[in-house]
Formats: C-alpha cells, structure tokens, sequence
C-alpha cells in the first residue's frame, strides 16, 4: 500500500506540474492531455452503457491526437513473424476491422499474486490466445509464473505488451521520463519472460499525448494498444457482470481491455472464450487480430 501511496503522491505532483506546463505550453498538447485525462476517468468509473461512451470518447481521442496511419502493413503484425523493434510511427490502435473473426483480449497491471495465477491457468487450460501488459513494479505477482509464461509465449499463445514499469500517467512526464518507464519495463519484461513486448506499448489508463507518442515510435513501440470494449474490471466485480460485458462488447476486431487485478478476470475466461467461440470468434494475440489471422503454427 506504501507503493501505492507513493505513486499516487507522485502522480498527484506530477499532474500539478502538468497543469502547470500546459498553460505555457502547446495549445494541442495540452487539449489532448485534457481529453485523454477525462477518457481515463471514465474508463475507470465505467460500467457496461458508460464504457460505450467511454469507447466513443476513446475514438475521439485518437482523431484528436491526429496520429498518422501505418505507412503501410508492416513485418510486425504478420503471424509469427521476429519481433521488429525499428524506431518509426507511434500508431494508435483501438480495433482491426470487423472482418476479422478474432477478440484480442488484453490483461493488465497483475498486481495480485493469486489473479495473475488465476488468469494463467485459465489460458492454459482453454488455449486462449491473450495478450498480457504487466508492469514490472508488479513483479511479486508475475514472477512465480514466469515459467509458464514463456512457455505460452513460446507456443504462441501469449503476446506482451508494454505497459510502464510504475503504471505512470504519461502526459505528465518529461520525454527522458516517459523513456525510462519504457525501457525499465522492456528490460524486466525481456528478463522474465524471454521476450521484448515491442512493437506493443499501452498507455497506463489510455493517456498519452504528442511527447508519448515520440517516444515510443522512437524505441520501436509503433502500436499504441487502446481498446473498442472493456471488462470494466478495475474494480472488484460479480462474474455476471463481467460476462455481461463481454457479451455487450464481444464483436469481431474488438480489442478488450481486462486487468490482472481481481480474481473474477480469471474466473470467468473460460465462459468468455465459450460465449466468444458461439459467435464464432477466436481468441487472438493483438498481433495475430491486426495481422487478421491466428498465426500458422509450424
Ligand atoms: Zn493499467
């Protein structure tokens, strides 16, 4: 709790010192922290009709922060292809197109040691396809499975994703800030796991702004993971609301965003793969649902 305590008091500075810069700053910027803060807000109060406006708020953002498309598809979402980490556009991205017969189900944070097992056994069990962000401050919580893990990564079934080592509010920091958290992070993640989460980058509550967005295409992060649905599971919730959830939000292309944080997540990913393979949707990696396909195992 002392960490948490800590964070929140660097966070509530952090944002002081923001509002602050913001005023002598670019007017863009600021309007798009300003947007990207209330998203954020609302991504955490939300449950199923607010997470609708959430999403919609979400895809105004994106237009607000007029982010370039992909020059053009690149090696990084094909299917089981090396992870390229080539500095280049910080694209973000909310869906694929619903073409696509896939669900990417992502998991954040993990900061509850019995969650992240939970979640874990649960893809293990189903065959899932899912894509984890951990936070390496977090690493009491992810260590014990860190075997298994790679062991999934390994058979494909898990993608990682970059997420901050500290889950920092991302407009509030200086540029040489927002590159530590991210490179701090890739290395935990490269030491336990195995693997580099890049091209992969989420934003901690879906904030970010024009210095985010730089940084992270410099150091090859040139997917900017956002969500179309959500589990609304930042705070504790019942089973059924969860799978109301995914009922509501379980569409072809959609990225889910779900956390590692109550035991319910887990719990219930055996009925969210069951409720998504009735509409005949698979699970995918976030690659594998930009790329439009499960990759081919050899
Ligand atoms: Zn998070």
């Amino acid at each position: 709790m002392l960490e948490a305590d800590r964070t929140r008091a660097r966070r509530t500075a952090a944002r002081r010192a923001a509002i602050r810069r913001r005023r002598v700053g670019s007017a863009l910027v600021a309007v798009s922290a300003v947007l990207v803060t209330g998203v954020a807000l609302a991504a955490h109060r939300s449950a199923v009709p607010a997470a609708a406006r959430h999403a919609k708020a979400t895809a105004a953002t994106d237009g607000a922060t007029r982010v370039p498309p992909a020059t053009a598809p690149d090696a990084t979402t094909r299917p089981r292809s090396p992870r390229v980490s080539r500095p280049g556009t910080a694209r973000v991205v909310g869906s694929a197109p619903t073409s696509v017969k896939g669900v990417a189900l992502t998991f954040d944070d993990g900061y509850c040691v019995r969650c992240v097992g939970a979640l874990v056994t649960a893809v293990e069990s189903t065959g899932a396809h899912v894509t984890f962000c951990p936070n390496g401050a977090y690493d009491r919580a992810w260590r014990p499975y860190a075997a298994r893990i790679r062991t999934l990564v390994a058979g494909g079934q898990v993608e990682l994703c970059n997420h901050t080592f500290t889950h920092a509010y991302l407009p509030a920091l200086t540029a040489t800030a927002v590159r530590r958290e991210l490179e701090r992070n890739d290395a935990w993640i490269l030491r336990t796991f195995g693997v580099s989460a890049k091209p992969l980058f989420r934003p901690p509550y879906g904030a970010y702004n024009a210095t985010t967005l730089a940084v992270a295409g410099s150091l090859g992060y040139t997917r900017v993971l956002m969500w179309s649905g959500t589990l609304a599971d930042s705070s504790q919730r019942t089973h059924a609301y969860l799978l109301r959830a995914i009922r509501y939000w379980g569409k072809p292309g959609a990225i889910i965003l779900g956390h590692g944080n109550y035991p319910g997540t887990g719990a219930v990913l055996p009925q969210i793969v069951a409720i998504l393979k009735g509409r005949g949707l698979q699970t995918m990696t976030v690659s594998e649902l930009l790329a439009g396909q499960r990759a081919a195992r050899a």
